[in-house]
């Protein structure tokens, strides 16, 4: 076992971790411990743009800006933080600008902007240009932009080391990690004063996904097992446009840029849902209404699946602003975007809900927003929340950047106030419990068929529509997976890069999000934003205008709940 200690540990090298790193670097000593190497962590993967109000292009106010961000989220966004994101986008991305990153620009030099689903000017009067963008790679622009930053200011990288465990002192005080080197399979013990989570989403608990395979909750699930409730996990968001049957993200950009959704019968058939807004209406209500015409037969040849139609748009639009969905559409599918329509089919894409966090990034452990000290989480597996029921396109870049640096911060001050809290006496028994455990168990269950059973399930039950009694089937049906997990089987023994190994230890993660998932959909007997439930299809502030909380206690799991804080806009039907 190896010891190290560092004044804070940041666990995750996405847009998150790596805006918070680079905070902290010179100011104490940092490290960031990441299971993948920096930059193929999933922000690499974003394609479509980052939103700040700058009004390049045409007005904009940031105050439109958190607007349709409250908006966009059916109102379950805590305002106080849509202002803090709405207001310090601008400047986040100005920082951006000077540590190198290569906007496309405007003919006379500045950062260009784009349309996106649900941003609007003057409070939804029409769509806005609010969308910074490097082509159709903003993402890996991002990460490219961040590590190097990381590197020039000299912060320590642990790559290819996964976190297993997250240590707590009994009073609830953060005291370090433990993690796994991926290459050697030794045990490291990380001693911190603080530690930041930033360990990203959960895309893989469903079957058509548009997240890269490392995206399997380890952060979230984590905090889960220790005690800390999750926050509005019923809030999973599927992206309209993934390519059918694939998953693969062609970005929202693709109907920024002009293209447009038609059915079967190649009608344009968004006019029916949002008559104002049209193709760029908030992802929940695209991918809804995407499967309201599969439902009615007007999926293309009665299939479930509809057209991306971009056809109408110049070749060069298509070829030098996006040019990687091109790219994918000719490996992937063998079309041509610029003459063909694309088959596509909604993807799920974004996990709304996390562990709950106030505005600096501090982890928060009940309906009061007590924190714990030293533990932080920003980016996917954080809920701060921005998002409420529903992420607008581009706010999850800004998210990453606004609270990663934020959360940076606030940890700088944290540590220089704060000494060093003892390590319990053996740090990383249960770490080491949990790898022997999977490594010796003698069962007869593969791990790649109980993943299999969990993302289909997840998909026909926690998808785009639910019900009561489909959820209390699914809960049944993760019981059984569960039950099935304790008599795996895995055939490599060895220490060395061992895949197989990290992939049971990754389905143990995903078990626990999809636990959380279905219980508090399950409860939630409304619908808002991508929560949508067949036998409560009105949303119903009455009774469900707050947050879920769920944890994970000796007795169970336990619901709670926690109020919406608003500020400036109180609830109001969402129209388009
Ligand atoms: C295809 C695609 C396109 C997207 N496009 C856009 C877009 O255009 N605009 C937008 O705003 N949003 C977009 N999003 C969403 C956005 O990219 C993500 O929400 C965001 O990048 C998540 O960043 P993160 O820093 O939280 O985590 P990630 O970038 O996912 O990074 C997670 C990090 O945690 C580490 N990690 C995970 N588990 C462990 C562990 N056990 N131990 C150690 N380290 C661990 C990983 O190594 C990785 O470094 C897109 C998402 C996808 C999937």
């Amino acid at each position: 076992m190896v010891f190290h200690r560092f004044d804070a540990v940041i666990v995750g090298a996405g847009g998150a971790g790596l805006m918070a790193a680079a905070q902290l670097a010179g100011k104490c000593n940092v490290a960031v411990v990441s299971k993948l190497y920096p930059v193929r962590s999933h922000t690499g993967a974003a394609q479509g743009g980052i939103a700040a109000a700058l009004g390049n292009v045409e007005e904009d106010h940031w105050i439109w800006h958190m607007f349709d961000t409250v908006k966009g989220g059916d109102y379950l966004v805590d305002q106080d933080a849509a202002e803090v994101l709405a207001r310090e986008a601008i400047d986040a991305i100005i920082e951006l600008e000077h540590w190198g990153f290569p906007f496309n620009r405007t003919p006379d030099g500045r950062i260009d902007q784009r349309r996106f689903g649900g941003h609007t000017r003057n409070f939804g009067e029409g769509p806005v240009r609010r969308a910074c963008y490097a082509a159709d790679r903003t993402g890996h622009m991002i990460l490219q932009t961040l590590y190097q930053t990381a590197l020039k200011r000299q912060v320590t990288f642990f790559d290819e080391f996964m976190m297993l465990d997250l240590l707590l002192t009994d009073d609830g005080v953060c005291t370090g990690i433990v993690a796994m080197d991926i290459e050697t399979g030794d045990i490291h013990v990380f001693h911190a004063k603080a530690v930041l989570l930033a360990t990203g989403g959960f895309g893989r608990v469903f079957k058509v996904t548009s997240n890269a395979l490392a995206a399997t909750g380890d952060g979230v699930a984590i905090a889960f097992r220790r005690g800390i409730p999750l926050e509005d996990m019923e809030f999973y968001q599927f992206h309209p446009t993934g390519i059918y049957k694939m998953g693969i993200l062609l970005s929202e950009a693709c109907r920024g840029e002009g293209g447009i959704l038609r059915n079967g019968l190649g009608e344009r058939f968004m006019e029916r849902y949002a008559p104002t807004l049209l193709d760029l209406a908030p992802r929940d209500m695209v991918s809804r209404a995407i499967y309201q015409e599969i439902r009615a037969g007007r999926g293309v040849d009665g299939k479930d699946y509809v057209w991306l139609d971009l056809t109408h748009l110049p070749a060069e639009v298509i070829e030098t602003k996006l040019p990687d969905i091109t790219d994918f559409v000719r490996t992937y599918l063998g079309l041509d975007p610029v003459k063909d329509l694309i088959p596509i089919q909604p993807t799920a894409h974004y996990a709304m809900g996390g562990i709950p966090t106030d505005v600096d990034g501090r982890v928060t452990i009940d309906a009061q927003n007590t924190p714990i000290p030293g533990l932080y989480a920003a980016g996917e597996c954080a809920c701060v929340s921005v998002h409420g029921a529903n992420r607008l396109g581009t706010n999850s870049l800004v998210d990453l950047v606004v609270f990663g640096r934020r959360a940076g911060r606030h940890m700088a001050r944290f540590v220089q106030e704060n000494d060093f809290h003892p390590l319990p006496k053996d740090p990383a028994y249960r770490a080491r419990a949990e790898i022997e455990w999977i490594r010796e168990n003698d069962g007869t269950e593969r791990v790649a068929q109980i993943r299999a059973e969990l993302q289909e399930a997840m998909m026909t039950d926690a998808g785009v529509f639910r019900t009561g009694d489909g959820l209390k089937r699914l809960q049944q049906k993760l019981g059984e997976l569960r039950n099935r997990y304790t008599q795996i089987r895995i055939d490599d023994k060895s220490r060395t890069f061992n895949m197989e190994l990290m992939e049971a230890i990754e389905l143990g993660f995903l078990l626990d999000c999809a636990e959380a998932i279905a219980a508090s959909a399950l409860a939630r007997e409304e619908s808002r934003g991508a929560h949508y439930r067949e036998d409560f299809p009105a949303r119903d502030d009455a009774n469900w205008l707050k947050h879920t909380l769920i944890a994970r206690t000796s007795g169970g799991l336990q619901l709670f709940y926690k109020p919406v804080v608003i500020t400036r806009f109180e609830p109001k039907e969402r129209v388009y």
